[in-house]
């Protein structure tokens, strides 16, 4: 597929859904960073939100690492030696025979990071252990 300014191939697909009929656009890199610098100082809706987003879009590789990033934080100690994961949980924030234990729950809280749901999970929560290995060795 062609961009629709010029005839680079389209890298950017756009969908805005800031009228009454969603408006899809079919862009090159150059032509969407006109187009997404164009719209960024527009009427707060939708739409500059995220022409924001992309504009700011990381490579891949660094959004991989912030992914892997954010997954690892919630199963590592903060500054205050707390883990996101274990919540208010005292047993597990701070018994020397749990602390270091670490669950794997159904899902998190997405403002938290605490682990909710079932806490054995071996499923995809587990799959952050492949993070770490990945990324902090
Ligand atoms: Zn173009």
């Amino acid at each position: 597929m062609k961009c629709q300014q010029c005839e680079k191939p389209a890298t950017f697909h756009i969908t805005e859904l800031t009228g009454p009929q969603p408006q899809e656009l079919h862009l090159c890199e150059s032509c969407a960073k006109t187009y997404l610098l164009q719209n960024e100082g527009g009427p707060p809706a939708v739409a500059p939100t995220l022409a924001n987003v992309l504009a700011k879009q990381l490579k891949l590789g660094q959004a991989a690492e912030e992914l892997a990033n954010r997954m690892i934080g919630i199963f590592t100690r903060d500054a205050s030696g707390r883990r996101p994961v274990y919540g208010e949980r005292v047993k597990f924030q701070e018994d020397p025979h749990w602390r270091d234990l670490i669950l794997f729950h159904e899902y998190f809280h997405a403002e938290t990071g605490e682990g909710l749901g079932a806490s054995h999970q071996t499923g995809w929560t587990g799959l952050v252990a492949t993070l770490i290995d990945e990324w902090r060795r």
